[in-house]
């Protein structure tokens, strides 16, 4: 019996183990690391999709071509500047929802998109450094649950924000 017995107990053991949708340990995220960039959220989150070919499913109007990187800390979780800049859109921004871009200069611009309503604490125009607090993770746009899009753009076009990032010494994983 105890053959027939062990692995029974086992399985649910680990399946709690995998603790699915539980932001991991981060322990060098903080709002700014490096001086220069930083983490668009601050502490533990969970990765959702990457860049690329990446549907949704039970989401129609989700695009498949992910031109960004989801993360989430839940509703309401504070948004920081990826690094400094200026403020070029804050508000409704197309499938994106509230969101906020900010133009670093040398054809680099980031993006924070599905935002909170109501949640920005920038506007156009205004100059903010790495880990300024934008506004809050919220549900906006073409979303399907509580997540930042993080979209990292170079001279007009969506670029991987992982490799992007690590270069700062921020890793996204
Ligand atoms: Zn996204």
């Amino acid at each position: 019996m105890a053959f027939i017995l062990s692995p029974l107990i086992a399985i649910p053991f680990a399946i709690a183990g995998q603790a699915v949708g539980t932001p991991e340990a981060k322990p060098q995220a903080i709002p700014v690391a490096g001086g220069d960039w930083a983490y668009p959220l601050s502490g533990a989150y969970s990765k959702g999709r990457g860049f690329g070919y990446n549907p949704v499913i039970g989401c129609s109007y989700c695009s498949t071509d992910h031109l960004g990187y989801d993360m989430a800390q839940g509703c309401g979780a504070t948004i920081h500047a990826a690094g400094p800049g200026r403020v070029i859109t804050a508000g409704s921004f197309y499938g994106w929802g509230n969101s906020v871009r900010i133009d670093h200069g040398d054809g680099i611009v980031t993006l924070y998109g599905h935002m909170l309503w109501g949640s920005l604490e920038v506007s156009v125009g205004d100059d903010v450094a790495a880990g300024a607090a934008l506004g809050a993770e919220g549900n906006t746009g073409r979303s399907f649950g509580c997540h930042l899009h993080f979209e990292v753009q170079q001279d007009g076009v969506a670029i991987d924000p992982q490799p992007f990032m690590a270069e700062f010494g921020l890793p996204l994983t």
